[in-house]
């Protein structure tokens, strides 16, 4: 048990007032006499919070609380001939209701305990609270009461008034346990009072049906259910336990006063009657209150489930796009993804009669590369060379891995010129660079390229990629290391055309 909760004696002394004004109001609304019986002792409830709230100390707050309201209806006539025997009889009775807070608040630890935060969010929890919180204690000490208030003669002894009394002895606690129990979740969180403040206008909206009820027309309590069942569900439990605070008390007052259609009868019948009432709404009201509060949860759960599905649905999409889009062993685009880019940077070129230039380069003997160092030192060249074109390339042009060995460098607003330069930076760039095999023997690799540029004809990608291949060949043929480009081949083509 907690212990931080028993250095608050303003909070402990303020529970023992609300226990005695608990007590003293619901002896005040309305008892069956003789006997001194409440219709709904919402003592049973205070002094389950209190025992809850301050555990050794809540029980002591129980018993003087218990003994201070009890005691003083205990005697009839002159108290000063029986003073022995009505302390004696205030002790019995603190002592009863004690045991019931404690065992009220035993059950509500285990059921807590069990349960956890489902207790207060699941509906088909509710009825292990009913029974054990409220009802199993409430019938222990029903007995001890009914024979100490025989034993002192308080009731009638026919059998007929004793289970009468005990019915409502025993539906008296329950109810004060039922309607408070539900707030205690409220009060440990400290969010009671807003709750409340949440719900003022329609809690104040259900005493004019009962006004109505009692002062002008019967039977139209009715009128409550449709706005408690508004409340329960909008609401939920707090607001739902203060509304039925409200409607069991001014029934009960009224009645008492000798209003409305309950009053008609004998006043013990009446009060029954409404004990019942009170007891079957608060049952069908607090469900309606918790499965709301499931179906607002489960609601939750599943938002955030939704949510983080279309999260990683997301980013299982962009992984599937990048896999789709990438070479795995340089992280450069792929063909696929370059020739798309190419064809509409092509498009868009010929719009605006703008330069395009395509590059295509090839690892210069790289299957001795393979063979002499391994292939996976083959693999890390073709990283470094992918890096050093990426690196000698500026934002708007393009490199990916045509295959193989071979790279393509796309140029666009690149005229045949500039393309050679850039050009030249990549393959100085790859001849200077030194590799290492995994024996840390050093090496170099070169590369050689085919330029060509957009022609007014060059309808598709295919007839710049082509060019620059033939250009990249005609590079191999002319000894490798070095570039050749479309426009000196076709200069080339022309003159020996011109030559034949
Ligand atoms: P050339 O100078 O005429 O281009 O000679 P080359 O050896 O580079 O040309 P060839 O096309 O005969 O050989 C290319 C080699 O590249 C053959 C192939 O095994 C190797 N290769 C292709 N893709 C990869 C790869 O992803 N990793 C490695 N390590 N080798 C690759
Ligand atoms: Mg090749
Ligand atoms: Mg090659």
């Amino acid at each position: 048990m907690k212990k931080e909760n028993n250095s608050h004696p303003i909070q402990a002394g303020l529970f023992l007032v609300l226990y005695v004004l608990a007590g003293e109001l619901s002896i005040q609304l309305g008892t069956i006499n003789p006997g001194n019986m409440a219709i709904v002792w919402l003592a049973a409830g205070i002094g389950l919070f209190s025992v809850l709230r301050f555990q050794k100390l809540g029980i002591a707050l129980v018993f003087i609380g218990s003994f201070i309201i009890n005691t003083p209806h205990l005697f009839q006539g002159d108290w000063r001939a029986q003073i022995g025997l009505i302390a004696l009889s205030g002790l019995l009775f603190a002592s009863i209701d004690t045991l019931q807070s404690s065992f009220a608040a035993q059950s509500y630890l285990r059921l807590e305990k069990e349960y956890s935060t489902k207790l207060w969010t699941q509906p088909s929890l509710l009825p292990k609270v009913w029974l054990h919180v409220c009802f199993i204690p409430a019938l222990i000490s029903m007995p001890l009461f009914i024979i100490f208030m025989l034993a002192r003669g308080l009731i009638p002894s026919d059998i007929n008034s004793i289970i009468l009394r005990a019915t409502i002895l025993l539906l008296a606690d329950t109810s004060g346990l039922l309607l408070l129990t539900p707030l205690y979740p409220y009060l440990k969180a400290g969010t009671l009072f807003a709750e409340f403040r949440r719900s003022f206008w329609y809690l104040l909206a259900i005493i004019p049906p009962i006004l109505l009820n009692f002062f002008v027309l019967d039977r139209v309590l009715a009128l409550i259910l449709p706005l408690m069942i508004v409340i329960a569900v909008q609401f939920r439990m707090a607001a739902t336990n203060l509304g039925l605070l409200i409607i069991t008390q001014l029934c009960i007052f009224f009645t008492v006063q000798g209003y409305g259609d309950w009053a008609k009868q004998n006043l013990v019948v009446s009060l029954l009657q409404i004990q019942i009432f009170v007891f079957s709404v608060s049952l069908a009201l607090q469900y309606l209150a918790q499965a709301q509060t499931q179906i607002m949860l489960h609601r939750e759960q599943l938002e955030t489930e939704v949510q983080s599905r279309t999260e990683s649905l997301a980013a299982l999409n962009a992984e599937l796009t990048t896999l789709a889009t990438t070479d795995e062993l340089t992280r450069l685009p792929n063909r696929r993804e370059w020739q798309v880019k190419a064809s509409q940077a092509i498009l868009q070129a010929r719009r605006y009669q703008q330069a395009l230039s395509v590059m295509m380069i090839d690892v210069d003997h790289f299957k001795h590369i393979n063979d002499r160092y391994g292939h996976l030192t083959g693999d890390s060249v073709l990283k470094t060379i992918a890096q050093i074109c990426q690196q000698n390339i500026r934002g708007p042009d393009s490199a990916a891995r045509w295959g193989g060995e071979e790279f393509v460098i796309l140029l666009p607003e690149t005229d045949q010129t500039q393309a050679l330069i850039v050009a030249e930076k990549v393959r100085l760039a790859v001849a200077q660079y030194v590799h290492s095999s995994l024996e840390h023997e050093t090496f170099h690799v070169t590369v050689s390229l085919g330029i060509t540029s957009l022609l007014p004809g060059d309808t598709t990608l295919d007839n710049l990629i082509s060019r620059a291949d033939q250009a990249m060949y005609q590079a191999k043929a002319a000894g490798r290391n070095c570039i050749k480009s479309s426009e000196t081949l076709s200069t080339n083509y022309l003159q020996r055309n011109k030559t034949s």
